[in-house]
């Protein structure tokens, strides 16, 4: 799916954008001309995308840190005088058992994949109502799924999922459309990141997803990157509240 659509004079930002779906957002945005404001807690990691294209700015936050919300958003409005587009791709994940899970895991993947986006959300609306622009979520197709040891990952974000209906609806009468892409197995650093699987065991389960997913491959960031452009363009506005599952028939497994 190819997207015409230029984003010039318009500024985005892409949370979790030094690596994989959000690097990727980060630069088929900055390629049709927006400025785009990408976060991370890695510096080295942010630098190195910035370094890609002159439209790209790195700003380091951790977006687990409950104050990094209105810090990114004013650093962002008062260096670039608008806000277009917010992408809330940084998430968190990892297997999680019954028997392994504890207060403080299920609270890092409740501060990242609700609370972040919620804060970033709150503060960026009023630079959104301006410019009558769009959210994108980045959630995942297992949250509709029964998800044995990838429970609290799954719920934080058909959480996340919940909250693009309300919002959209709360947002609508603004002109602020929020909708939410939710990709299956794609190529990044998800699974040696935020999942921590060793390297080994992570090429074993690229494999094992592969084999599941009916279409017959993983997906790579150019399967989803057009999706989330097309969410957060402005030409399409009459599309707010909606979950795009792109995940090659994958969840639709039994
Ligand atoms: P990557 O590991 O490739 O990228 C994750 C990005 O998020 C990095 O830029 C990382 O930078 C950043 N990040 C992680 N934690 C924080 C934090 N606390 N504060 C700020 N930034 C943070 O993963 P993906 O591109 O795969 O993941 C992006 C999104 O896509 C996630 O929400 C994930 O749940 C979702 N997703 C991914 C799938 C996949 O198969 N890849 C499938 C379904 C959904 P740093 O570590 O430096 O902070």
């Amino acid at each position: 799916m190819t997207d015409e659509t230029s984003w010039e004079g318009k500024v985005a930002i892409v949370t979790g954008g030094s690596s994989g779906i959000g690097a990727a957002t980060a630069k088929a945005l900055a390629d049709k001309g927006a400025i785009v404001a990408i976060t991370g807690r890695n510096r080295e990691r942010l630098d190195a995308v910035a370094a890609t294209h002159d439209n790209i700015l790195a700003v380091q936050a951790d977006s687990a840190d409950a104050s990094s919300a209105a810090d990114v958003i004013e650093t962002v409005v008062d260096g670039s005088g608008r806000l277009d587009l917010l992408v809330n791709n940084a998430g968190a994940g990892g297997i999680l058992p019954i028997s392994d899970y504890d207060e403080a895991k299920i609270s890092q993947m409740c501060a990242l994949n609700i609370i972040a986006p919620s804060l970033m959300v709150k503060e960026a609306t009023p630079a959104l109502q301006k410019s009558k622009g769009a959210i994108v979520n980045v959630s995942t197709a297992v949250s509709r799924n029964a998800a044995p040891a990838l429970a609290h990952y799954a719920a934080t974000k058909i959480a996340l999922e919940h909250l693009t209906a309300s919002w959209a609806m709360e947002l609508a009468g603004d002109g602020i459309r929020v909708n939410t892409v939710s990709p299956g197995p794609v190529k990044s650093g998800a699974l040696t990141g935020m999942m921590g699987l060793p390297e080994e065991m992570a090429r074993a389960v690229e494999e094992q997803e592969a084999s599941q997913v009916p279409l017959g491959r993983r997906g790579v960031t150019s399967d989803i990157v057009p999706w989330i452009l097309r969410l957060g363009n402005s030409e399409n506005d009459w599309l707010t509240g909606q979950i795009i599952t792109v995940d090659g028939g994958w969840s639709l497994r039994s």
